[in-house]
């Protein structure tokens, strides 16, 4: 399939996915995994937080047969919110790092919380945790279209914060242009200096 009609394809596949960005499809994103699906590189099945309901409506989409969940990926439940135990969190911010939706705030070397609405039970949040201190709990609410489109919205602003902040380290890594041509010119300069000390010394020794 050309490369404009897959992504006009993953456009519409990722409308209909949850959204938590939680990997168990094996992909980095729902939008990875959708481009998967677009190009026909990836099964319908591979989404549990979305479960049976979205696997009928991409079928419905693609107009393929609806499948059962992959359980290799995982299993659907309901939706679940971490919870850090403040008094335990050493504040080491792995926690916030891992979070695909910015849904943990804290500092370094402070008790770190999660903002529950902006948590989408991903579980990413737990393997980094060094004292095991943060819970998956119930959530007292089922998830929503809006909370895809949310959630949506801050995993994009945070791909987006990352990606400038690593640009802005390249930029203070590489030297402006002014700088370079400036030690150019120095070491230019020097060469030039140690030339002419050479060509000096060789006429005074003829
Ligand atoms: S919700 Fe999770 S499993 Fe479903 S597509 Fe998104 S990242 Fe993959
Ligand atoms: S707080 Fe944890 S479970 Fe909630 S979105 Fe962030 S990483 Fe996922
Ligand atoms: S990873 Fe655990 S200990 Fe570290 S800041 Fe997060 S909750 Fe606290």
């Amino acid at each position: 399939m050309p490369r404009a009609l897959i992504t006009v394809a993953a456009d519409a596949i990722d409308a209909l996915l949850p959204q938590t960005q939680c990997r168990r499809c094996g992909y980095e994103s729902c939008r990875a995994y959708a481009e998967a699906v677009a190009a026909g590189d990836a099964p319908i099945n591979r989404c549990p937080p979305g479960g049976d309901e979205t696997v009928a409506a991409l079928a419905d989409l693609l107009d393929t047969p609806a499948l059962a969940i992959d359980e290799s990926c995982g299993v659907t439940s309901p939706l679940v919110i971490a919870r850090i135990d403040e008094a335990s969190c050493i504040g080491c911010t792995l926690c916030m790092q891992a979070c695909p939706t910015d849904a943990i705030v804290g500092a370094a070397k402070l008790m770190h919380t999660v903002i529950s609405d902006r948590c989408t039970g991903c579980e990413l949040c737990l393997p980094p945790c060094p004292v095991d201190c943060i819970a998956m709990l119930p959530a007292a609410r089922v998830w929503s279209t809006a909370d895809a489109e949310r959630a949506r919205q801050h995993f994009m602003a945070r791909n987006a914060r990352l990606a400038t902040s690593s640009r802005k380290r390249e930029q203070n890594l590489a030297p402006p242009d002014a700088t370079r041509q400036r030690r150019r010119a120095a070491v230019d300069a020097a060469l030039a200096r140690a030339r002419s000390r050479r060509a000096a010394r060789s006429v005074a020794g003829t």
